[in-house]
Protein backbone atom coordinates (compact mmCIF):
# COMPACT_ATOMS: atom_id res chain seq x y z
CA UNK A 1 0.00 0.00 0.00
CA UNK A 2 1.35 3.28 -0.83
CA UNK A 3 0.73 5.96 0.72
CA UNK A 4 1.23 10.29 0.66
CA UNK A 5 1.60 12.21 3.95
CA UNK A 6 1.47 16.21 3.06
CA UNK A 7 2.19 17.62 6.58
CA UNK A 8 4.66 20.75 7.36
CA UNK A 9 5.05 19.34 10.89
CA UNK A 10 8.36 17.23 10.68
CA UNK A 11 7.81 15.58 14.06
CA UNK A 12 4.09 14.75 13.13
CA UNK A 13 5.35 13.31 9.64
CA UNK A 14 8.11 11.61 10.96
CA UNK A 15 6.29 9.57 13.59
CA UNK A 16 3.57 8.95 11.08
CA UNK A 17 6.16 7.56 8.38
CA UNK A 18 7.78 5.82 10.80
CA UNK A 19 4.71 4.17 12.27
CA UNK A 20 3.30 3.27 8.55
CA UNK A 21 6.35 1.73 7.56
CA UNK A 22 6.29 -0.56 10.33
CA UNK A 23 3.27 -2.14 8.99
CA UNK A 24 4.88 -2.16 5.68
CA UNK A 25 3.63 0.49 3.76
CA UNK A 26 5.85 2.56 0.94
CA UNK A 27 5.07 6.59 2.13
CA UNK A 28 6.17 9.42 0.29
CA UNK A 29 6.42 12.61 2.45
CA UNK A 30 5.63 16.66 1.57
CA UNK A 31 5.57 19.36 3.34
CA UNK A 32 4.10 21.65 1.61
CA UNK A 33 1.17 21.92 -0.12
CA UNK A 34 2.25 22.35 -3.87
CA UNK A 35 4.78 19.62 -3.48
CA UNK A 36 2.22 17.58 -2.26
CA UNK A 37 -0.15 18.53 -4.32
CA UNK A 38 2.33 17.53 -7.39
CA UNK A 39 2.97 14.27 -5.86
CA UNK A 40 -0.69 13.26 -5.14
CA UNK A 41 -1.95 14.18 -9.24
CA UNK A 42 1.16 12.33 -10.71
CA UNK A 43 1.26 9.25 -8.67
CA UNK A 44 -0.90 6.62 -7.62
CA UNK A 45 -1.48 6.41 -3.82
CA UNK A 46 -4.35 4.13 -1.83
CA UNK A 47 -4.38 6.88 0.38
CA UNK A 48 -3.36 10.79 0.96
CA UNK A 49 -3.32 12.06 4.67
CA UNK A 50 -3.35 15.79 4.27
CA UNK A 51 -2.82 18.56 6.73
CA UNK A 52 -5.39 21.75 7.18
CA UNK A 53 -2.63 24.12 7.79
CA UNK A 54 -0.24 23.76 4.90
CA UNK A 55 2.47 26.80 3.84
CA UNK A 56 2.23 27.34 0.07
CA UNK A 57 -1.66 25.66 -0.35
CA UNK A 58 -3.58 24.62 2.66
CA UNK A 59 -5.40 21.21 2.74
CA UNK A 60 -8.69 22.67 1.89
CA UNK A 61 -7.53 23.74 -1.50
CA UNK A 62 -5.50 21.20 -2.31
CA UNK A 63 -8.17 19.07 -1.89
CA UNK A 64 -10.37 20.41 -3.81
CA UNK A 65 -7.96 21.35 -6.99
CA UNK A 66 -7.20 17.56 -6.34
CA UNK A 67 -10.50 16.58 -7.23
CA UNK A 68 -11.73 19.12 -8.84
CA UNK A 69 -8.60 20.68 -11.40
CA UNK A 70 -7.43 17.37 -11.19
CA UNK A 71 -10.45 15.20 -11.57
CA UNK A 72 -8.73 12.24 -8.57
CA UNK A 73 -10.22 10.34 -6.30
CA UNK A 74 -7.85 9.01 -4.03
CA UNK A 75 -9.15 8.70 -0.86
CA UNK A 76 -7.79 11.66 1.22
CA UNK A 77 -7.57 11.47 5.30
CA UNK A 78 -7.94 15.31 6.67
CA UNK A 79 -5.73 16.24 9.89
CA UNK A 80 -7.13 19.12 11.62
CA UNK A 81 -7.25 20.91 15.14
CA UNK A 82 -9.07 19.42 17.93
CA UNK A 83 -13.00 20.79 17.53
CA UNK A 84 -12.54 22.66 14.64
CA UNK A 85 -16.28 21.82 13.37
CA UNK A 86 -15.80 24.19 10.93
CA UNK A 87 -12.85 22.39 9.45
CA UNK A 88 -14.34 19.47 9.30
CA UNK A 89 -17.19 20.56 7.54
CA UNK A 90 -15.10 22.62 4.89
CA UNK A 91 -12.76 19.20 4.81
CA UNK A 92 -16.15 17.38 3.81
CA UNK A 93 -16.65 19.81 0.93
CA UNK A 94 -13.63 20.22 -0.55
CA UNK A 95 -14.00 16.37 -0.97
CA UNK A 96 -12.04 14.79 1.60
CA UNK A 97 -13.26 11.21 2.72
CA UNK A 98 -12.43 11.19 6.23
CA UNK A 99 -10.77 13.42 8.97
CA UNK A 100 -8.92 13.13 12.26
CA UNK A 101 -8.38 15.96 14.85
CA UNK A 102 -5.28 16.52 16.43
CA UNK A 103 -3.43 15.08 18.55
CA UNK A 104 -4.71 11.92 17.42
CA UNK A 105 -2.96 8.04 18.25
CA UNK A 106 -0.72 6.72 15.63
CA UNK A 107 -3.16 3.53 15.58
CA UNK A 108 -6.02 5.04 15.10
CA UNK A 109 -4.66 7.05 11.69
CA UNK A 110 -3.32 3.19 10.92
CA UNK A 111 -7.00 2.18 11.51
CA UNK A 112 -8.70 4.91 9.61
CA UNK A 113 -6.06 4.36 6.37
CA UNK A 114 -7.03 1.05 6.08
CA UNK A 115 -10.95 1.47 6.17
CA UNK A 116 -10.44 3.96 3.64
CA UNK A 117 -8.41 1.89 1.24
CA UNK A 118 -10.42 -1.18 1.41
CA UNK A 119 -13.83 0.70 0.73
CA UNK A 120 -12.00 2.35 -2.33
CA UNK A 121 -10.45 -0.68 -3.53
CA UNK A 122 -13.80 -2.65 -3.74
CA UNK A 123 -14.80 -0.21 -6.14
CA UNK A 124 -12.36 0.53 -8.51
CA UNK A 125 -12.48 2.07 -11.36
CA UNK A 126 -16.37 0.50 -11.57
CA UNK A 127 -19.13 2.82 -13.55
CA UNK A 128 -22.44 3.07 -11.82
CA UNK A 129 -25.43 2.96 -14.03
CA UNK A 130 -29.43 3.89 -13.43
CA UNK A 131 -30.81 4.53 -17.02
CA UNK A 132 -29.15 6.20 -19.06
CA UNK A 133 -27.21 8.25 -16.37
CA UNK A 134 -23.89 6.80 -15.78
CA UNK A 135 -21.20 7.35 -13.08
CA UNK A 136 -17.53 6.71 -13.38
CA UNK A 137 -16.26 6.40 -9.64
CA UNK A 138 -12.18 6.01 -10.66
CA UNK A 139 -12.58 8.87 -13.70
CA UNK A 140 -15.02 11.28 -11.24
CA UNK A 141 -17.37 11.73 -14.16
CA UNK A 142 -20.88 12.10 -14.46
CA UNK A 143 -22.70 11.60 -17.78
CA UNK A 144 -26.80 11.57 -18.36
CA UNK A 145 -27.45 10.74 -22.08
CA UNK A 146 -23.97 11.10 -23.08
CA UNK A 147 -23.74 14.72 -21.79
CA UNK A 148 -21.58 15.17 -19.27
CA UNK A 149 -22.29 16.81 -16.10
CA UNK A 150 -20.51 19.05 -13.43
CA UNK A 151 -20.61 17.93 -10.06
CA UNK A 152 -19.18 19.51 -7.17
CA UNK A 153 -17.38 16.79 -4.89
CA UNK A 154 -20.13 16.54 -2.20
CA UNK A 155 -23.17 16.33 -5.04
CA UNK A 156 -20.45 13.97 -6.49
CA UNK A 157 -20.71 11.86 -3.22
CA UNK A 158 -24.53 12.16 -2.77
CA UNK A 159 -24.80 10.68 -6.24
CA UNK A 160 -22.33 8.08 -5.99
CA UNK A 161 -24.22 7.27 -2.99
CA UNK A 162 -28.00 7.33 -4.18
CA UNK A 163 -26.75 5.15 -7.37
CA UNK A 164 -24.65 2.64 -5.53
CA UNK A 165 -28.21 2.00 -4.00
CA UNK A 166 -30.96 2.81 -6.62
CA UNK A 167 -34.42 2.23 -6.72
CA UNK A 168 -35.02 2.40 -3.00
CA UNK A 169 -35.87 5.37 -0.81
CA UNK A 170 -32.77 6.46 1.00
CA UNK A 171 -33.77 8.79 4.58
CA UNK A 172 -32.23 11.46 4.91
CA UNK A 173 -30.23 10.77 7.88
CA UNK A 174 -28.68 8.07 5.50
CA UNK A 175 -27.59 10.91 3.27
CA UNK A 176 -26.56 13.48 5.66
CA UNK A 177 -24.17 10.65 6.89
CA UNK A 178 -22.96 10.26 3.53
CA UNK A 179 -22.04 14.21 3.61
CA UNK A 180 -21.37 14.93 7.20
CA UNK A 181 -20.84 11.68 9.08
CA UNK A 182 -21.88 12.23 12.83
CA UNK A 183 -22.12 16.38 12.56
CA UNK A 184 -24.63 17.05 10.25
CA UNK A 185 -25.49 20.93 10.68
CA UNK A 186 -28.52 22.69 12.23
CA UNK A 187 -29.48 24.18 8.99
CA UNK A 188 -31.68 22.38 5.89
CA UNK A 189 -27.96 21.86 3.95
CA UNK A 190 -29.24 18.23 2.72
CA UNK A 191 -32.34 20.12 1.12
CA UNK A 192 -30.08 22.16 -1.41
CA UNK A 193 -27.65 20.09 -2.08
CA UNK A 194 -30.47 17.46 -3.10
CA UNK A 195 -32.50 20.66 -5.45
CA UNK A 196 -28.95 21.26 -6.63
CA UNK A 197 -28.25 17.89 -7.50
CA UNK A 198 -32.00 17.78 -9.45
CA UNK A 199 -30.80 20.91 -10.95
CA UNK A 200 -28.09 19.23 -12.55
CA UNK A 201 -29.49 15.68 -13.10
CA UNK A 202 -33.01 16.24 -13.58
CA UNK A 203 -34.05 19.38 -15.16
CA UNK A 204 -32.35 19.54 -18.13
CA UNK A 205 -34.28 15.90 -19.22
CA UNK A 206 -37.32 14.84 -20.27
CA UNK A 207 -37.46 12.24 -17.42
CA UNK A 208 -36.60 13.10 -13.68
CA UNK A 209 -34.38 10.27 -12.22
CA UNK A 210 -33.99 11.90 -8.66
CA UNK A 211 -37.56 12.01 -6.82
CA UNK A 212 -38.66 12.70 -3.26
CA UNK A 213 -40.20 10.55 -1.43
CA UNK A 214 -42.46 12.90 0.75
CA UNK A 215 -42.39 12.07 4.69
CA UNK A 216 -39.24 9.68 4.13
CA UNK A 217 -36.77 10.61 1.93
CA UNK A 218 -35.35 10.18 -1.68
CA UNK A 219 -35.31 7.55 -4.49
CA UNK A 220 -33.03 7.48 -7.69
CA UNK A 221 -34.63 5.35 -10.59
CA UNK A 222 -35.41 5.12 -13.89
CA UNK A 223 -38.97 3.29 -13.09
CA UNK A 224 -41.80 5.19 -12.72
CA UNK A 225 -42.05 6.50 -9.34
CA UNK A 226 -44.55 10.00 -7.97
CA UNK A 227 -42.33 13.22 -7.95
CA1 LIG B 1 0.37 22.26 9.70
Amino acid sequence: MRVLIIEDNQDIAASICDYLEGLGYTIDAAGDGVTGLHLAITKDYDVVILDLGLPGIDGIDLCRRLRQDAQRSVPVIMLTARGLLENKLEGFKSGADDYLAKPFSLKELAARVKVLSERISRIPNSRLLVGDLSLDVGAHEVYRAGKHLDLNPTLFRLLMFLMQNPHRVIKREELEYVVWRDDPPDSDALRTHLSNLRQVINKPFDRPLLHTVRGFGYKLTDKNAKD
